[in-house]
């Protein structure tokens, strides 16, 4: 009977079994939110060497995947690409897809120089991975790695084209050459050549360390190129050579017969038959050749029968670099702007709970935040635990002072209130557990769905007070609002993304009875005006800048997303503004400031219930977002002279 090589076939399923549940499971549970990087070695090399470079760690990239990428180099350099041949999906399906192929008797194995050539384009696929990583502290390979497009259901960190390119290249490359993506393109199967190599990195890496030590400023660029060039060098030159290599395929040539078998079944298409020693820089020891050799005693593992020794080192090494990862955590950010006294000085306040602190980009625009605050001298932003640590002055801060900087108030409108209802009531209490912007969005969806609310607003104290609107008459009781307050779980969908999270709130205090003001008395303890000027906006004097007035109606529930509606208006250069403001009744209005020789009421009316708004981020790339406003009536225009 035919041998199975269960060891690593047991891998191969466990991990292509786990992602197509993942997949199905999200496919019909849509608020599962599966992190598909959580282990991703690769990822953490990224992170580590982002982390050691600018002192940021990449993406939402954790001390786990850092411990991975650790075990990784640690399984390369004392026993061989475990990962390659046992638990990557791409390199198991690119396997998988070869097999049909040389059924079908299509596939076949480059060799000579065509094999050196193609070699080339994961060395440089690794490069540029890891120089616009190291940059910019975003993992690159994010935009092409089909691994990454697939699960992440071509997410906006992917570059479609790239993407679309890769998965051809994985399935059709596969399909008629030799695995055709781990041997030419995958940036990680470069890397680990490179590690296989150990010597020659660690080598490059120590005279770097040494350099920078003795005070040579040389930027990371120059053992990059040195390190993947040589790794290129290295694998077309000594492919069949690697050293150390301590722990390998080994053949009795007294025992073995010659059969060949275990070079037709080795999946890399290593010529075992023909070695003593399998030192080749392909080798995964994933032990298929083990398995068809025929022979008892002549294939081995450094001349033992151990075939199980990959299988359970691999286990061994998952298992430490997971546990490794728990056991610190380090900052994805640390920046420190203050001089040396000032930071030797400062005290630390530490927060956790901090929701919208989950990447690398949430992590930066804090730090941007508080640079701005004077007597903050540097933060430490921690993804895994949503925590910060900022350095302050203790002679301008405490604890307090410091929550309330960090705190935002919000003002949210859930629902309009209906035309035929003059007053409105609300009930102030205070809520535990509740601070973070993610929050406000919590309680909103908590009340719309549980209440008759119309609209909430938050102010810092300890604990937060919550201010909670109804039109009056559907205020519920105390007991009924303070259950759905205290909702343990909440699903809700937004921009078409659904969603489900637990929640710790606890209504600490509970003001009754409910206080009674005017329908234009909550309009105007509700309304935060907007104002954004731009496209020369300065440069018009006031009689030639015409508004257009439209009536926000129930719009002004996304006050959230008006700098997407700025953000689309702005690509009409005939459009210089848009402010909002109350009118007589207390309803909110939108007045888009335009210059009529430029553009029209009418092409304004089409632009903001266009279906999809064309927005622009800071850096200057461009996104798309289904537009959620909708301006059912056509609004008036008059010159901005009548209300300045
Ligand atoms: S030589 Fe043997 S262990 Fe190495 S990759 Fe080929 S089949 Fe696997
Ligand atoms: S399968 Fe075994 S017997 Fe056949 S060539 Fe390879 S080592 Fe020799």
């Amino acid at each position: 009977m035919k041998k199975q090589n269960w060891y690593k076939l047991i891998y191969q399923f466990a991990i292509i079994g786990i992602l197509t549940f993942m997949g199905f499971r999200l496919l019909f549970d849509k608020a599962y939110a599966p992190d598909f990087e959580a282990y991703c070695p690769f990822g953490g090399i990224q992170a580590l060497g982002s982390y050691l470079t600018m002192d940021s760690l990449s993406c939402s990239m954790t001390s786990t995947q850092i411990m991975m990428g650790v075990a990784l180099f640690i399984g390369i350099v004392l026993f061989s690409r475990l990962f390659c041949g046992y638990i990557c999906p791409l390199g198991t399906i690119s396997e998988w897809i070869g097999k049909l192929g040389d059924r079908l008797k299509v596939r076949f194995t480059p060799a000579g120089w065509i094999d050196y050539a193609l070699r080339f384009f994961k060395y440089a696929l690794l490069f540029l991975t890891f120089y616009y990583t190291l940059k910019s502290s975003e993992l690159f390979c994010k935009k092409f790695d089909p691994y990454y497009a697939v699960a992440s259901g071509f997410d906006s960190d992917v570059a479609l084209l790239w993407a679309l390119l890769a998965i051809v290249a994985l399935v059709l490359g596969s399909f008629f050459m030799r695995l055709f993506w781990c041997r030419y393109l995958c940036p990680l199967g470069a890397l680990s050549a490179i590690f296989k190599f150990s010597y020659w990195f660690l080598g490059v890496m120590a005279l770097y360390v040494i350099l920078l030590l003795v005070g040579l400023d040389i930027p990371y660029l120059y053992p990059l190129i040195v390190i993947t060039a040589g790794g290129y060098i290295l694998e077309i030159t000594r492919m069949k050579k690697v050293r150390p290599d301590p722990v390998h395929i080994t053949r009795n040539t007294d025992s073995c017969i010659d059969c060949g078998l275990c070079s037709v079944k080795c999946p890399q298409g290593i010529d075992v038959a023909n070695m003593v020693k399998v030192t080749h820089t392909d080798c995964t020891l994933c032990g298929d050749c083990l398995y068809a050799c025929p022979e008892k005693n002549t294939l081995q593992i450094n001349r033992k029968n151990m075939k199980w020794l990959p299988g359970l080192v691999l286990g061994l090494l998952i298992i430490l670099g997971i546990t490794a990862g728990t056991l610190f955590e380090l900052p994805t950010i640390a920046q420190k702007w203050g001089t040396p006294e000032q930071i030797a000085s400062a005290g630390v306040f530490e927060m956790s709970g901090l929701k919208n602190i989950k990447c690398f980009g949430s992590s930066t625009a804090f730090a941007n935040q508080m640079r701005k605050v004077t007597g903050v001298y540097g933060v430490s932003t921690y993804v895994a635990s949503h925590s910060v640590h900022i350095l302050y002055d203790t002679t301008l801060y405490d604890d307090e002072k410091l929550q309330k900087l960090l705190f935002v108030p919000e003002r949210r409108i859930i629902k309009s209130v209906a035309k035929d209802v003059d007053s409105v009531t609300y009930y102030s209490l205070t809520v535990d557990k509740f601070f973070d912007p993610l929050d406000a969005t919590y309680l909103q969806h908590l009340l719309d769905q549980k209440t008759e609310a119309c609209g909430y607003q938050s102010e810092f104290a300890c604990p937060v007070i919550i201010r909670i609107y109804f039109p009056a008459g559907s205020e519920p009781d105390k007991e009924t609002l303070v259950k759905a307050i205290e909702s343990k779980n909440l699903s809700f969908t937004s921009n078409g993304n659904d969603f489900s999270v637990k929640l710790p709130y606890k209504v600490i205090t509970f003001e009754e009875p409910a206080v009674r003001i005017s329908k234009r008395e909550y309009a105007e303890q509700m309304f935060t005006p907007t104002t954004s000027h731009f496209n020369g906006f300065s440069k018009y004097s006031p009689d030639v800048i015409m508004q257009y007035v439209l009536r926000m109606g129930a719009n002004a529930s996304l006050k959230a997303r008006y700098s997407y509606l700025i953000s689309h208006l702005s690509n009409d250069k005939g459009v210089v503004g848009f402010e909002t403001s109350l009118d007589s009744v207390g309803a909110e209005v939108g007045s888009v400031l335009f210059i009529d020789s430029l553009t029209t009421a009418d092409r304004i009316f089409t632009t903001v219930n266009a279906d999809t708004l064309l927005f622009h981020y800071s850096d200057g790339r461009t996104g798309k977002l289904a537009n959620p406003f909708s301006f059912p009536e056509q609004g008036t225009v008059k010159p901005t002279t009548d209300n300045r």
